[in-house]
């Protein structure tokens, strides 16, 4: 069995290095959501609709997250900053 030649082992590293990068960003976005405001409101029952319940959404221009209804296909425009 040949081993891998050193290019190649460059190449694993940094994308190993890339991927640990994008994990501690995930990570801190997670500690940043826990820390946040209006955090603990996930999962109650959504005080505008009566029907959805409250979950993490990202937005879709900054894909930052925030509180917004389950029932949000159904119309329901409720949301809540946790930034
Ligand atoms: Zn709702």
């Amino acid at each position: 069995m040949e081993y891998a030649k050193n290019k190649d082992t460059g190449e694993i590293i940094s994308a190993v290095n890339d991927m640990t990068a994008q994990i501690d960003k995930k990570i801190n976005e997670a500690k940043n959501i826990i820390f946040s405001k209006n955090f603990d409101k996930l999962g109650e029952r959504c005080p505008e609709c009566g029907a959805g319940i409250l979950r993490i959404v990202n937005r879709r221009s900054d894909g930052h997250p925030f509180l917004g209804c389950s029932n949000y296909k159904q119309g329901c425009k409720y949301s809540l900053n946790i930034g």
